[in-house]
């Protein structure tokens, strides 16, 4: 069928309208029609070609939520009618160790991106920007009832990427937790640390957002742009999810870790870091990166969030408006994430 959608056609061109085809739905897959669709950064590290070259037009988006419309014969696991979610990727080797265990966000032969990737069916990928998606059934999510779907569409990328760190390294009662950046990945982190019982910290570059990061869940909230902050709180932290999409010396941070602690990157800016050995050496220190998480983790993610009753805090958007919201999320004015009403496609 074809479906309305927005492409992006260039590195440097505005996003634009277009249509896009998806297949038929085989005997193990599902067909949902999108309701609402995030705007992560790292859609705008793609279309931009910020983390290498890009096969255009595009469509990107890989933070769906929705309502199944119909399922191939096989399907037991959803029903029409019911909400559901994909999330950064859309299959798997199935076969790999790791893909066996469980990780199949690690598959060791590439696990198939929800765009910019290449599908089983040899077509390329494309994502939530548009208004339909077909998808093997194993790698969609169960969206609990009780959440909204526009606060729910954010949970399948920045709320996984942030979940699977602060559960894999324990965050929960009696841990100092530190969240670098306020921003779509930080304002969820905030929200879970602070639900698994954690003592929360933002480290935001201002106090503008304060109130924000507070009624969220934080605990604290300091400014790195204030120099106190690292003396302040040097030697503080169990751990600290680096969420900031820029270049950042993480050196500076990783002085804020007690001993045993851990510095995990999830933000993703193309360039290298410089880390001098004795930034880990002294305090036995872990320096540590998380991609999103398994399908697994993702439900038990979604779960934990109804349970919680934890959305995003979304501003939600029409299609006209994607090219401001690129602008504004890269000016890290966002509060917190945009999401898009296919509605208006
Ligand atoms: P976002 O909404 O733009 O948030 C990033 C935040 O970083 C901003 O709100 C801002 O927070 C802070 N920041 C921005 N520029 C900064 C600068 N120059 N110096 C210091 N702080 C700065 O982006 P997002 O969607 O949360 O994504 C964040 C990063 O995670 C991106 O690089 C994205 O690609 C990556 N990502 C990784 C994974 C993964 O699996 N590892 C998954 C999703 C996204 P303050 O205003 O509070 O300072
Ligand atoms: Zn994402
Ligand atoms: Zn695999």
């Amino acid at each position: 069928m074809q479906v309305k959608a927005i492409a992006a056609v260039a590195p440097d061109r505005p996003l634009e309208r277009t249509t896009i085809e998806r297949r038929d739905v085989g005997p193990d897959e599902v067909r949902i029609a999108i309701k609402f669709a995030g705007i992560c950064h790292s859609d705008i590290h793609t279309v931009r070609s910020e983390w290498g070259t890009v096969q255009y037009p595009i469509v990107v988006g890989h933070e769906i939520a929705g309502v199944i419309e119909e399922v191939g014969e096989n399907v037991t696991s959803f029903a029409v009618g019911d909400h559901a979610g994909i999330g950064c990727f859309v299959d798997s080797c199935r076969e790999c160790e790791n893909c066996k265990a469980g990780l199949d966000n690690y598959c060791l032969n590439g696990s198939i991106g929800t765009y910019n990737a290449v599908g089983r069916d040899g077509e390329p990928t494309a994502g939530g920007y548009s208004e339909q998606i077909v998808a093997d059934a194993r790698y969609v999510l169960h969206i609990p009832e009780n959440l909204p779907l526009d606060e729910a569409a954010p949970l399948l990328c920045a709320g996984v990427t942030t979940y699977s760190p602060l559960r894999h390294w324990n965050a929960g009662p009696g841990k100092r937790v530190g969240v670098i950046g306020l921003g779509g990945l930080g304002h969820m982190a905030v929200q879970i640390a602070h639900a698994m019982g954690a003592e929360v910290s933002v480290l935001s570059q201002s106090l503008k957002k304060k109130e924000d990061g507070e009624a969220l869940g934080a605990d604290h909230y300091y400014a790195t742009s204030d120099e106190s902050t690292f003396e302040d709180l040097r030697g503080h932290f169990d751990l600290i999810v680096n969420t900031v999409s820029a270049d950042l010396d993480v050196v500076r941070y990783l002085s804020l870790l007690r001993t045993d602690g851990a510095l995990v990157q999830v933000g993703a800016p193309s360039k290298p870091m410089q880390v001098p050995a004795f930034a880990l050496i002294g305090g036995r220190k872990t320096l540590a990166g998380s991609a999103i998480g398994s399908i697994a983790e993702t439900q038990e993610m979604l779960d934990f969030c109804g349970e919680h009753g934890i959305g995003a805090k979304v501003e939600v958007i029409s299609a006209d408006q994607v090219n401001e919201a690129y602008e504004r999320v890269v000016a890290s004015d966002v509060r917190y994430r945009f999401v898009i009403d296919t509605a208006t496609l």
